[in-house]
C-alpha cells in the first residue's frame, strides 16, 4: 500500500488492477519515473467496471518540473502520485464524479464543459467545481440533505427527503414530504428487493450507498 516508485521502461506493462498498468500513469513529458499510489488503479478500477467502459487517463504522475510547465498547483496531488484527470468513453464527467462521490475518493474535482474528471485518494474528501476555490459538498442534483444516520419506519431523522428524492426517481410514486411512513417503507423494500439487499425497509448506509449509485 502507499506511494510506490516505478520504471516506465522497466515496469511499464506491469498491472495494477485487471484493466490499468504502470505505463498509464506515466508522466506526460515521458521521464522514465513514475509514482503511484497503489489505491489510485483500484478507484480508477470501480469506474470502470461500473459503467463498464474504457477509463481514459489524460494525466496522473507529474515530476515536479512538468507540473510547474503545465501551471499546476505546487502541492499538487498529480506530483505525489495520488491523481488522475480520467475520460469514460462515452460518459459525461459529471456522472462520473458523481459516482465518484460513492467510493473512497479523496478529491473530486468536476470542471464545467471539460471531458474529464480529476481524481485523488488524499485522506478527506473534497468536491470542487471549476477551480479548487470553489468547493461544494455533493455533485449531486438532489436538493435535500444526504441522511447521515440509520432511517427507518416512523423515526423523525433528516435525510428521509432525500430518500423520497431518490425512490421517486427511480420510480417509486410517493410525496416527498419527508415523512417515512408506511408508502416509504414499501418503496424502500421493493427497491431492497430488485436489488438483492435484504430487505427490511431500513435505510442503512448498504441500501443509502445503493440508491445513490442506482439514481446515476
Ligand atoms: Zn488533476
Amino acid at each position: 500500500m502507499g506511494v510506490k516508485t516505478y520504471s516506465l521502461k522497466k515496469d511499464g506493462n506491469v498491472k495494477l488492477s485487471p484493466n490499468f498498468a504502470v505505463k498509464e500513469f506515466h508522466c506526460n513529458d515521458n521521464s522514465d519515473e513514475i509514482k503511484i499510489d497503489s489505491n489510485l488503479p483500484l478507484l480508477l478500477q470501480q469506474i470502470r467496471d461500473h459503467f463498464n467502459a474504457p477509463v481514459h487517463i489524460n494525466s496522473a504522475y507529474r515530476t515536479p518540473a512538468y507540473n510547474a510547465k503545465v501551471g499546476g498547483v505546487s502541492n499538487s496531488y498529480h506530483v505525489k502520485g495520488m491523481a488522475a484527470d480520467i475520460v469514460v468513453s462515452g460518459i459525461s464527467a459529471k456522472r462520473v464524479a458523481q459516482y465518484a462521490e460513492t467510493l473512497s475518493c479523496g478529491g473530486i474535482g468536476w470542471y464545467e464543459g471539460k471531458k474529464f474528471v480529476h481524481i485523488d485518494t488524499r485522506p478527506k474528501r473534497v468536491c470542487w467545481k471549476n477551480s479548487g476555490s470553489n468547493v461544494r459538498k455533493t455533485f449531486s442534483d438532489c436538493p435535500y440533505a444526504e441522511p447521515s444516520s440509520v432511517l427507518r419506519m416512523n423515526t423523525i431523522a433528516h435525510g428521509t427527503a432525500w430518500v423520497q428524492w431518490h425512490l421517486r426517481k427511480l420510480g417509486a410514486k410517493l410525496t416527498i414530504d419527508g415523512k417515512f411512513g408506511v408508502i416509504t417503507k414499501a418503496a424502500v423494500i421493493s427497491f431492497q428487493k430488485r436489488l438483492g439487499l435484504t430487505t427490511d425497509g431500513v435505510v442503512g448506509e448498504k441500501t443509502r450507498l445503493a440508491l445513490k449509485q442506482e439514481v446515476i
